[in-house]
């Protein structure tokens, strides 16, 4: 099968390739450290594991920071992906080869929970697996025998939805019938967003959201299905209208036809009430005339801070600057959630002492305090046509133009693009019929009715 491989070899004969990266530079097409390789189909590791074909597959940031070979905060780096592997987390498809599963069977379309946690590697179980907080596993550096890595798209064995095929556990699939592969595509992406919502407990009217790409949409999108009355403000972001961040060794350049216009409209047809852009000086006026906050001084000059402002901030630029308007603009008792990839930064934490802020990190998902499994919320939306993320995906593309579908990636909002996603060999336009979906217990896997009563009238195989 084929599948679309980082390898830095092709770009850095020093990276362990033993002299073969002078020869593979010349094959590269691009200047990152990819390409598109016939590589050997994976064979599911035991009983429950299961083949899946894309149907798409995004990119999301994390992965462009993987394939642009960021420097990764020193902090995080044991959590690093193996130097070669195949990324893609976000997928939609369709599953090719069951054997010895409870209830997925071949043909059945899917979407798809990556992240690995201890029993799927073939690890003891964790204290933080055993308490149900799968999404926090302490063993996610370790590989077992099973397979290795933190998720699907940065595991050895796993292998990533950038490809023909990859390895997923039955346990990591939602059923996706009635979901289009153009929503499915979100609900890796949609899922983050719930539980970074989740994470805030409400005592205001008013949320600022930073940032304008997919997670910013979907964090709007989901703040408005849960609080109707909410007042969202999007602070679009500046950067990235004006000035795409272009990888270091990325010569190719996206063509830079976004309009700002129709990207803040696109944002308010999701569920925002006002789309600014400015300054953070500008911003922080902004919101307090809106809100009829108080603007205070600092003795020594600088940005104000507000006295009566937003509730919540949801920031998912996560920079320096971003941090420091997030701060200001949050009212006494207020509350950050951090859901971008942020790094080291000098934050003002006077502000967070003495206004006593929360501060909450958001980065994945798993089971809610509703005890309800986020996937689970998930495909009940995305099966909602109400739910208005369909314009989110904007650019498709086959695996043999990566180099365009990275670029226009990279570019972001600057080049039009919100959710880029490759199209896989199961890729399909939208099936009808969405069946119900079973009422599901904490330690259920989400099925549809059909397939759960064949599952409990014992009709199948179980491992
Ligand atoms: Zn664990």
């Amino acid at each position: 099968m084929r599948a679309l491989v980082v390898d830095p070899t092709l770009i850095d004969p020093g990276s362990g390739g033993r002299g073969r990266g002078r020869r593979r530079r010349a094959q590269a097409s691009s200047s990152l450290p990819v390409e598109v390789r016939d590589v050997r189909t994976p064979v599911p590791p035991g009983p429950g594991w299961v083949l899946i074909r894309p149907a798409l597959a995004g990119i999301c940031s994390t992965d462009l920071a993987l394939v642009h070979r960021d420097p990764v905060p020193n902090v995080l780096s044991a959590y690093t992906a193996p130097s070669t592997f195949i990324p893609g987390h976000e997928v939609v498809g369709v599953v090719e080869r069951a054997s010895s599963t409870r209830w997925a069977r071949e043909g059945d379309r899917v979407l798809v929970e990556p992240t690995l946690r201890c029993a799927h590697k073939g690890l003891a179980e964790c204290r933080r697996c055993r308490a149900g907080d799968t999404h926090l596993c302490e063993n996610a550096d370790r590989g077992g025998s099973l397979c290795s890595g933190r998720s699907v798209g940065s595991s050895e064995k796993a292998g990533g939805g950038w490809s023909e095929g990859f390895l997923v556990h039955e346990d990591m699939l939602v059923p996706a019938d009635g979901i289009s592969d153009q929503r499915g595509v979100l609900a890796e992406p949609a899922a983050t967003a719930l539980h970074a919502v989740l994470r805030w407990t409400r005592r205001g009217d008013t949320a600022v959201v930073i940032g304008s790409g997919a997670l910013s949409r979907l964090i709007v999108a989901t703040l408005r299905r849960l609080h109707p009355d909410l007042d969202i403000i999007v602070l679009h972001d500046a950067r990235s209208t004006t000035r795409p961040r272009m990888g270091r060794r990325h010569r190719e350049s996206a063509p830079l036809n976004g309009d700002p216009n129709a990207a803040f409209m696109a944002i308010r047809s999701i569920g925002a009430n006002r789309v600014w852009h400015g300054s953070s000086e500008q911003m922080l006026q902004k919101t307090a005339e809106h809100m009829e906050a108080r603007v205070m001084r600092p003795a020594g000059g600088g940005l104000p801070v507000l006295d009566g402002g937003v509730d919540v901030v949801f920031d998912c630029r996560a920079s320096a600057l971003s941090i420091d308007l997030a701060v200001r603009l949050l009212r006494a008792g207020g509350t950050l959630v951090l859901c971008g990839r942020s790094g080291r930064h000098e934050i003002e934490w006077s502000l967070i002492w003495a206004r006593e802020l929360t501060v909450r990190g958001a980065a994945s998902y798993g089971r809610e305090p509703d005890g309800k499994r986020t996937f689970g919320t998930i495909r009940e939306w995305l099966s909602d046509s109400s739910f208005p993320v369909d314009g989110v995906v904007t650019h498709r593309f086959p695996l043999d133009e990566y180099n365009a579908a990275l670029s226009i990636a990279q570019a972001g909002t600057a080049a039009g693009a919100v959710k880029v996603v490759f199209e896989g060999p199961a890729a399909t336009s939208l099936r009808p019929a969405a069946a119900a979906i079973v009422a599901q217990q904490p330690d259920e896997p989400v099925l549809l009715q059909s397939t759960a009563a064949r599952v409990r009238g014992g009709r199948v195989k179980v491992s």
